[in-house]
């Protein structure tokens, strides 16, 4: 686990052993030690992170319910006696000690706040969480990629959702993703986009950072434009390589360079 810190409030983020490279979250006014969780997996060290900072827990907010991401729910809450907060789409998907946060809404934690932004495409219920700098993508932005459809996505609304609500947020704004899959989407996009200088790069960084066991630092919006294929559908060089692939595909569209590299992604080792 390791602890970053922003103006008025630290990150503390947890990648739980045993599961799919899963990140929970931990986000702390500094001033009063309320926090939330988002997206606990396993429960035992954001209760430990939670503890160890004589933390309060106000809220467990899910970005989307997926079991991975709702696995700590109940056991965080029960201790901490907080919430657990989750887009209505959600509802019902998560214990009864829930309530629904719409897009647009602010959740208050000390005096930080938390903003919804509904974030269909992974799921129908996911939802970015944004604090001015800082974003909280769960499956929906990683390191190079974006969440797959396989249970339950759509790929209109995630292309929408990329679209629209992640690339327009500041290029400065640090990304904080769900899980880790950062050596095989960077792998992947070298190989979609071989003349991409800075996927190559960063595929070398995080290699070599991967060798000593250690995680990425988190990236920003500005630098997942340069690299991430899944931003990137506007280029040429991708739709080539894509054309190369698979003869038989007619592109013609942003969107349809979009869903065929998630089409890629998906059988991609
Ligand atoms: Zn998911």
């Amino acid at each position: 686990m390791e602890t970053f810190s922003g103006e008025g409030y630290g990150i503390g983020r947890i990648k739980s052993e045993h599961s799919d490279n899963n990140y929970s979250y931990v986000v702390w006014c500094t001033k009063t030690s309320d926090c939330i969780v988002i997206d606990p997996n396993d429960p035992v060290p954001v209760l430990n992170y939670v503890r160890d900072r004589g933390l309060s827990v106000k809220y467990v907010i899910d970005t989307h319910c997926h079991p991975d991401h709702i696995l700590g729910n109940d056991p965080v809450i029960k201790v901490t006696l907080g919430k657990i907060l989750v887009h209505p789409l959600g509802f019902g998907l998560v214990s009864p000690r829930s309530a629904t946060v719409k897009d647009g809404e602010a959740v208050k934690f000390g005096e930080q706040e938390i903003r919804v932004s509904y974030a269909p495409g992974h799921t129908p219920e996911h939802i970015l969480l944004l604090m001015d700098g800082e974003a909280f993508t769960g499956d929906t932005l990683f390191l190079s990629g974006v969440g797959n459809l396989k249970h339950g996505g759509v790929a209109e609304d995630l292309f929408e959702t990329i679209g629209t609500k992640v690339s327009a947020l500041p290029d400065g704004t640090r990304v904080w993703p769900g899980h880790d899959y950062a050596e095989a989407n960077l792998r992947f996009a070298v190989d979609v986009e071989p003349g991409n200088k800075d996927a190559r790069k960063k595929l070398a960084d995080v290699t070599k950072l991967a060798k000593k066991g250690k995680d990425p630092e988190p990236t920003t919006i500005g630098e997942e434009k340069k690299y991430n294929p899944f931003l990137r559908y506007g280029s040429p060089e991708i739709e080539k390589e894509l054309a190369k692939k698979n003869p038989e595909w007619k592109g013609g569209s942003p969107f349809a360079v979009f869903s065929e590299l998630r089409r890629l992604r998906d059988g991609w080792k």
